[in-house]
């Protein structure tokens, strides 16, 4: 841990985050250039290569889809005129398999929440065919005050719309129409429609279920479909809530062709390895991430044009070089093989990280643990720790007593609400059934109070989160960044040492792959 400069955290970030790279986009010229600038630093580490064939570089093969206006959905009634919905007014969506057009005619079921989560002991699957169906589905999940009923006030990852889509594609549905309730998904129509009207970036990896249409309506559009059935949509999800609630068709046939402009395009994520010392357990891992990648650069946009991602994410990338390095040279390895992977495409929805997860060097079963860093702010010395969804695992007493060792205090989630915990890295590897967490400061840094800290949070979002203006400057402060580094140390190579593999509480929505041994 004491090999750990935050002057070398600088220099990595200072290159990583300069104009020469152009903002590292997945896909383009400056995110090759950054993968292998850290190909080329894991190699004099004395790291070995752990991606394709003998290199250092893992394959993402990506495609970007592109809905064209010219898509329409209608939706037909049994009795009662065609309803048409108006391209991102009304509705937003994707062709997820990539065909530039795709004609679709199918059956509506009524889905309720769409949620299949054994622990809660419930399943709106469990007596419906969706094969070929489009489901109309709410965000988020049932309404609950009980931590023991889809975890209270806190957000599962059954009410994320990335899972309503995911387990409908696994279910052979042929879409979904998602319906959108600001308060219910937490943001408004605005958030959906802009996030929806440019490119969207998936896996083109054929063992990933796909929907030929990902889509959301706007609520006033269910009501209308709701009432076209002779229905209450305010009853419905009333009733979806409810225990004992049943999924039903719909007397309605949705009608849509979806035109997409289809690009297909390759990033890789930089994948290095520390073989364990012992020979019972180097088959087993803990996994550290970082991802490399941003938004690049936008050719034609006036000013400014290249998005350097500083601290978003070049100083994470800092952190990963140098616990890659201080390991390296520590002259002795830990029992577990250490895998150190620079991911990229999170930007595009983890992508990077999903294939990681999906394509491990060993299988997820054998990886104890994964961490991640993420945009950790480069403002002095820190006095709080950030290690959300530790608290799931069963390594959390470890982390506690780290922290104190280290005299980090353990901030709460203050969102539990939002969702935090699936929209970094380490998720990719939660969802596939590995302890994951990212470790991140807190707003309380040495020789300032809370307020400065939180206001240069504020500051950060407000101004520099994911525009040109995240650029290096010289009187960044790295020596939280470093004091994140040993504490990460301290946790993978006590998780690479200790008898056992790290597990889950008992009951968390993702231990269920662990407690299965897959
Ligand atoms: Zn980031």
């Amino acid at each position: 841990m004491g090999a750990i400069d935050p002057e070398k955290i600088r220099a990595h970030v200072r290159f990583l985050a300069s104009d020469q790279l152009e903002g590292r986009g997945t896909g383009q010229r400056g995110g090759d250039m950054a993968a292998s600038y850290i190909a080329s630093q894991f190699a004099s580490y004395g790291l070995k290569p752990a991606g394709d064939n003998g290199t250092y570089l893992q394959k993402v093969a990506l495609e970007g889809i592109t809905t064209q206006p010219a898509s329409t959905i209608t939706v037909a009634p049994a009795n009662g005129a065609p309803i048409d919905l108006m391209f991102l007014t009304q509705f937003v969506g994707t062709d997820e398999t990539g065909k530039q057009r795709d004609d679709i005619d199918a059956d509506v079921v009524w889905m309720g929440y769409g949620i299949d989560a054994p622990e809660f002991n419930w399943n709106d699957y469990a007596h419906v065919d969706v094969k070929g169906k489009v489901l109309l589905m709410l965000v988020n999940e049932p309404p609950s005050d009980d931590p023991k009923f889809f975890a209270g006030k806190a957000l599962t990852y059954y009410g994320r719309w990335t899972y309503k889509f995911e387990e409908a594609a696994r279910r052979g549905a042929a879409g979904v129409l998602l319906v959108h309730k600001t308060e219910m998904a937490s943001y408004g129509w605005n958030v959906v429609r802009s996030s929806w009207s440019g490119e969207r970036d998936y896996l083109r990896d054929s063992s990933v279920p796909k929907l030929r249409l990902a889509s959301w309506i706007q609520f006033d559009v269910a009501r209308q479909l709701a009432q076209a059935c002779g229905m209450n949509l305010d009853h419905m999800i009333e009733a979806a809530g409810q225990r004992g609630f049943a999924p039903s068709p719909l007397p309605l046939k949705v009608k849509a062709t979806m035109f997409s402009e289809v690009r297909h395009f390759d990033s890789s994520n930089v994948v290095a390895a520390l073989p364990g010392s012992d020979p019972k357990l180097h088959g087993q891992a803990v996994v550290y991430t970082a991802h490399y990648d941003h938004l690049g650069i936008v050719h034609g946009l006036a000013g400014d044009n290249i998005y350097n991602g500083a601290q978003d994410n070049a100083t994470g990338c800092g952190i990963l070089l140098e616990i890659a390095r201080a390991m390296a040279s520590a002259g002795h390895a830990p029992k577990r093989s250490i895998y150190f992977a620079a991911t990229t495409a999170e930007e595009q929805g983890l992508r990077g990280s999903e294939y990681l997860a999906r394509h491990p060097p060993v299988p997820d079963k054998d990886i104890s643990l994964a961490l991640n860093y993420d945009d950790v702010p480069p403002l002095g010395v820190p006095e709080e720790v950030n290690v959300a969804g530790a608290e799931r695992t069963t390594f959390y007493p470890v982390v506690e007593r780290t922290a104190k060792e280290f005299g980090l205090a353990i901030v709460p989630d203050s969102q539990p609400g939002a969702g935090h915990y699936f929209r970094s890295d380490h998720f990719s590897f939660a969802r596939a059934g590995v302890p994951a967490f990212s470790i991140d400061e807190g707003d309380k840094y040495r020789d300032h109070d809370r307020q400065w800290g939180t206001q240069q949070a504020q500051e950060y979002v407000a101004k520099h989160y994911h525009q040109p203006s995240d650029e290096y400057r010289p009187e960044m402060d790295f020596r939280g960044d470093a004091v994140m580094a040993r504490f990460g140390i301290a946790l993978g190579w006590e998780a690479a040492n200790q008898a056992g593999l790290v597990g889950w509480q008992p009951g968390d929505e993702f231990g269920k792959m662990r407690a299965a041994g897959k």
